[in-house]
């Protein structure tokens, strides 16, 4: 076997300040509460950022709400739009600066934060923007009317992409925002901060505050918010739904997903192995709609397997600023200690557990590309989202078992079927209860297309059309 020369990304690009205030009504404000922020890949301290508290989320929102009331509420959609589309073009220009922080505070490697997330990132931007003129041509009546301040929560695992999906149609449908980013990934938010400054963004349009949960807490409770979008756990997802229920905020929430990839007989056997693995081990499987659950007919599961554990051994884990690098690091050590819990409960209860030979970098937050075999539906692993690179593999005989077998789960966010037959993907597509689903083809994302959950996944779509309608008063 050939071995790669390393190829790292330089890291010059970065200009990081070594502390953060938070961005309220145009301005970097210096906060107390101050938390370092570390690289999970060597745990190096990056910078130090401010965890916002209850008086600082209120002036957020009491600049937000100025902003709506006085600037982008009044401000005609067409000059929205010059303002998303001025985003979407620095988006672009810094996108090697954005893709490089992004790596270093999230740990993914450098190939998919440049190649999938930034690139994502500005078209959501451009897409919107074509939005902010047209939205009575939306499909929500002739005058649609935003509802007012966004308070907008999101997690880790695409710290930028996530803050697009939510900014981006807020802003085109003319609400202002303030957004909590994640605890362990502030960075590329902050820096999105600066891109508004530079776009001479009306003061208090966007508004960042950074903090844990706390700080979320306080911004989805807080009595000026008038829309209330949450992407994360099912767990603190259900928390906001019932602090949310009986006020006038309207919700959407992106919760946690447990996909199932299921595989026939007549499917392309090594397209479909690089779509399991690009199903379960993108982003370290960090990903809410990963194929984490394989489903493999049982007359081609021997072969699907030998293959995939060949393929898997292909895979280099490690520097994820090397461009060479297919699996990052786990982005903390509380998630690491999460995936190693339910992998452990994954050999407790039975099943096999498989790893390809594979050297972790001895400092920061690794995990092997792991797959369990002999996995039976009841078992923890087939259950339970991992949010890790693990893949539960498990077997069926007929379609109607796959279907049976796929919408097992208190989850649905999104499916994959690999298969010969276009009607066989109709039939099967029908029958599942999931807001995505892929055929011949995992983790395809695009800003003209909706997402979003089925089940404890979560309501609300985001993407589309159909992601102006959370955002406004329809
Ligand atoms: P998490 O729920 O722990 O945290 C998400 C965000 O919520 C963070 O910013 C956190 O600080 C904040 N938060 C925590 N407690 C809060 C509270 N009580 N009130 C308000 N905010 C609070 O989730 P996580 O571990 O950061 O992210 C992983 C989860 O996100 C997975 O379950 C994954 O499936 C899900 N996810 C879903 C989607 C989707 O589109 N459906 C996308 C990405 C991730």
């Amino acid at each position: 076997m050939f071995e790669y020369a390393p190829a790292p990304e330089s890291r010059a690009i970065v200009d990081l300040r070594p502390s953060y205030g938070l961005f309220i009504d145009g301005e970097f404000v210096d906060g107390e509460d101050l938390h370092k922020t570390i690289n999970p890949a060597t745990e190096e301290v990056l910078a130090e950022v401010t965890w916002a508290g209850e008086a600082d989320v209120d002036r957020a929102v009491r600049a937000a709400r100025t902003a709506y009331e006085q600037v982008w509420g009044p401000m005609p959609g067409r000059d929205r739009a010059k303002y998303l589309f001025r985003i979407a073009r620095l988006v672009q220009e810094r996108s090697r600066e954005l893709a490089v922080l992004e790596s270093l505070d999230n740990g993914k490697p450098i190939r998919e934060s440049r190649d999938v997330d930034l690139p994502l990132v500005a078209a959501h931007f451009f897409y919107y923007a074509g939005w902010a003129d047209k939205l009575p041509y939306a499909g929500f009546g002739p005058d649609p009317k935003p509802l007012g301040v966004a308070a907008q929560v999101i997690p880790w695992n695409f710290p930028l992409l996530m803050l697009a999906w939510k900014i981006a149609p807020a802003l085109a449908a003319g609400n202002t925002v303030v957004l909590k980013p994640a605890e362990t990934t502030p960075l590329t938010a902050l820096l999105f901060a600066e891109i508004c400054q530079q776009a001479d963004l009306p003061a208090g349009v966007v508004n960042i505050v950074t903090g844990a949960g706390d700080t979320g807490r306080a911004l989805v409770e807080h009595p000026g918010v008038d829309k209330v979008a949450f992407t994360g756990s099912t767990e603190v997802g259900k928390a906001i739904a019932r602090a949310v229920a009986g006020t006038r905020k309207k919700l959407t929430l992106e919760l946690g997903g447990k996909a199932a990839n299921i595989v026939y007989d007549d499917a392309p056997i090594d397209q479909a192995v690089e779509g399991i693995v690009n199903g379960i081990f993108f982003n370290q499987g960090h990903v809410c709609c990963a194929g984490s659950r394989l489903l493999v007919q049982e007359s081609v599961a021997g072969e699907v397997l030998e293959s995939l554990k060949r393929r898997m051994a292909r895979l280099r884990v490690g520097d994820p600023l090397d461009k060479n690098t297919d699996v990052g690091a786990i982005n903390s050590a509380d998630q690491l200690a999460r995936i190693r819990e339910l992998s452990d409960a994954g050999s407790a209860e039975g099943a096999q557990r498989w790893s390809p030979p594979c050297e972790l970098p001895e400092r920061g937050f690794w995990f092997a590309p792991t797959i369990f075999t002999g996995v039976t539906q009841a078992h923890r692993v087939a259950r339970e989202e991992i949010f890790g690179p693990v893949l539960s593999v498990l077997t069926f005989r007929t379609p109607a078992e796959a279907v049976e077998k796929a919408n097992n789960t208190p989850y649905g966010l999104s499916a994959g079927i690999w298969t010969d037959k276009g009607s066989r993907i109709l039939w099967t597509a029908d029958r599942l209860r999931a807001g995505v689903v892929w055929a011949n083809t995992f983790n395809k994302f695009d800003p003209t297309s909706p997402f979003g959950g089925y089940k404890e996944s979560g309501y609300g779509r985001e993407g589309g059309r159909h992601g102006l309608e959370g955002y406004l008063n329809v």
